[in-house]
């Protein structure tokens, strides 16, 4: 997606620890209008797909899924990372090791929201070694749902999640693949 691969170019800034922070639109000040433009390209890749739910996790995910279910009219549901009151007992759970902030969270999501025979998309925003779509996957699996594909607004190419996605049978778009990035040269794309 190009607009995407420009806007990362001009917004982006590289952090050592292989972090590209997107936090002008995507992580933290949020482009509501530039996200419609992503759940949009979601949508043309998975318009055929027969989807009936989208899947993500707190809290990044949801803008993303939540931009992309306005297309497809589909409900969004995001696993949660800490239990709180409102969520009843009956979950299905995983364990995420956080690549940001270096912890391993169990994400949960209400067995009355996740039931077999459903077709889900999994968003998130960044794609790097997988933990968290395979995670998510790992729901589905649990709730007997089918996962027709997972979408990522960005990947790190140079990372492992992608291969390890697909290696699970799952098919893996993303919108910007990330080849390389320096925190003095900046970011390069594949496909460019
Ligand atoms: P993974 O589970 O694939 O290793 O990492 C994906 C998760 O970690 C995403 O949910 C995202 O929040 C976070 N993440 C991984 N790499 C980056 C990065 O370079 N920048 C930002 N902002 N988040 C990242």
């Amino acid at each position: 997606m190009q607009s995407l691969k420009d806007k990362i170019r001009r917004e982006g800034k590289v952090y050592p620890g292989n972090v590209l922070k997107v936090d002008g639109f995507l992580n933290h000040r949020i482009d509501v209008d530039f996200l419609a433009e992503i759940g949009r390209e979601f949508y043309r890749r998975y318009a055929d797909a027969g989807v009936t739910k989208i899947l993500t996790v707190e809290a990044s995910g949801i803008a993303v899924a939540c931009a992309t279910a306005a297309f497809f009219h589909v409900p969004v549901l995001f696993a949660k990372k800490s239990k709180t009151v409102n969520i009843s007992d009956d979950v299905y759970t995983a364990e995420v090791a956080s690549y940001t902030h270096k912890t391993v969270n169990t994400v949960m999501v209400s067995r009355e929201y996740l039931t077999a025979g459903e077709r889900v998309l999994i968003l998130d925003d960044f794609l790097a070694n997988g933990a968290a779509l395979q995670g998510l996957i790992s729901l589905c699996r649990q709730a007997g749902a089918e996962v027709v594909g997972c979408g990522v607004v960005i990947e790190k190419a140079f990372q492992q999640g992608h291969a390890l996605i697909e290696g699970m049978g799952v098919r893996v778009e993303s919108l910007a693949r990330v080849a390389s990035m320096d925190p003095e040269t900046g970011v390069t794309f594949l496909d460019d």
